[in-house]
């Protein structure tokens, strides 16, 4: 419902002038890089990993893709710079996908050749399942010119994400597994939780089994705890695997996991660009929209 809601124009106006007021700000750095720079000390002083990601996607005007791509520049330098232990994530329609493969090819190929020359690491977000193809043909071009520095995302919801994992591995990917943040439907993706969280399990063992690096993108305990004994019984390394979660979600979870010696990264974003981040955070938990409601009651 939530999903669904987020397309409408009244939600959107209400939602964009007192969202961040209202508690938005618990997902979201802030609004610039200067912001997302301190959100993230926090948490390497805390004793966690970080990544972060301006916000914004569907961009259709080629020179605001490149713009895009030009920001994502300065912010791997400024994150090397700062010495901050925070990688980038990023989205393929934020740097022109919808203008076609080759621009948004173009536009991620600057990031991640920058991210390559300064020892860092650029994500590909995974989104909409149209855009599932030509994200994973992008990521695979990028490997076979050489370039190293990136990883991108496989969401369990869909049918189709355990061909694919199979057609990735021999490339000893670095892969992120999520369950999935969007409306699909059912003649692509798992409409039940239920089976959304067993086709998560068996690619988690999958992927941790193959060889390559794999972060572990969930809030889910039991999912968490089971992938620790996996990877125990199977003498899997811990240099071989991280858990990722979301800013704002799950702070004590993210802690205690570092207490135990796991490496834990929080994916920060920040940028004026927030509106359908937050819809998507909303819309995975009832009661984070019901707090943002009761803080809009308040006044
Ligand atoms: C680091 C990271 C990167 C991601 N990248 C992508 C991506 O590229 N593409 C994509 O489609 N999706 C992405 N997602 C979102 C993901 O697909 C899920 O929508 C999201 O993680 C919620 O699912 P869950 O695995 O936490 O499990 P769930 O079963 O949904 O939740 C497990 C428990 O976690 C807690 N929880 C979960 N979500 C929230 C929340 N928003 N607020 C408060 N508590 C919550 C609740 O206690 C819940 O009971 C990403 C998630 C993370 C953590």
């Amino acid at each position: 419902m939530i999903l669904t809601a987020a397309d409408n124009p009244q939600v959107r106006r209400v939602v964009s002038k007192h969202g961040m007021r209202l508690g938005g700000s618990r997902f979201v750095a802030g609004e610039t890089i200067d912001d997302a720079v301190r959100a993230l000390r926090e948490l390497n002083d805390k004793g966690l990993y970080a990544n972060t990601t301006m916000l914004g996607e569907g961009v259709r005007d080629e020179g605001e893709a490149r713009a895009v791509a030009a920001h994502y520049v300065t912010l791997v330098d400024r994150l090397a710079d700062e010495e901050l232990r925070a990688n980038v994530a990023l989205k393929l329609t934020h740097l022109g996908l919808e203008l076609g493969e080759d621009a948004a090819y173009e536009n991620v190929r600057a990031v991640v050749q920058r991210a390559q020359d300064r020892a860092a690491f650029i994500r590909i977000d995974m989104e909409q399942s149209p855009f599932v193809d030509a994200t994973l043909r992008i990521y695979r071009r990028l490997r076979e010119s050489g370039l190293d520095a990136v990883g991108t995302v496989l969401q369990a919801y869909l049918y189709r994400t355990e061909p694919d994992l199979e057609s990735l591995l021999p490339l000893q990917p670095n892969l992120r597994l999520v369950k999935g943040a969007y409306l699909e439907a059912p003649d692509v993706a798992y409409p039940k939780k239920t089976d959304v969280d067993a086709a998560y399990v068996r690619l988690l063992e999958t992927m941790l089994g193959g060889g390559g690096y794999t972060a572990i993108a969930t809030h889910d305990e039991a999912i968490i705890e089971h992938a620790i004994r996996f990877a125990t019984e199977h003498a899997i390394a811990n240099e071989r695997f991280e858990f990722q979660m979301l800013y704002g979600v799950r702070p004590q979870l993210q802690l205690d996991l570092a207490a135990r010696g796991y490496k834990v990264l929080v994916a920060t974003p920040y940028g004026p660009e927030w509106y359908p981040y937050l819809m998507r955070r909303l819309g995975e938990r009832p009661a984070n929209a019901l707090f943002l409601l009761r803080n809009l009651a308040r006044g």
